[in-house]
């Protein structure tokens, strides 16, 4: 099952590699500039079976999944909307040159 869940490490900022355990592991990349997942490797069994965490590939450090998560769901809301503000001066921008 793809989860369209968007992680972001609180940790470092990583906003686009993370292994994700459950009962077994996967590696994800992610593009930020899309705000989803891109990338899933083939899923390898977890020998220890641990709970649910998400390990950033940067800085190493393990969170709960969740977490990580709602981080990249503010993350994403925080995106959007620059993205959107810079629209807008673009907008204003071409509206100027063609009322010379
Ligand atoms: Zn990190």
């Amino acid at each position: 099952m793809i989860m369209n869940t968007f992680f972001v490490c609180p940790n470092c900022g990583n906003d686009k590699e993370f292994r994700i355990f459950t009962s077994s592991f996967r590696d994800i990349k992610q593009s930020p500039e899309l705000g989803m997942r891109i990338e899933e490797s083939d899923v390898l069994p977890n020998l220890r079976e641990t709970d649910t965490y998400v390990e950033c590939k940067l800085c190493f450090q393990r969170f709960e999944r969740g977490y990580v998560a709602s981080v990249g769901k503010k993350y994403i809301k925080i995106t959007q909307r620059l993205q959107k503000t810079r629209h807008t001066s673009l907008g204003l921008d071409i509206y100027h040159v063609d009322g010379k």
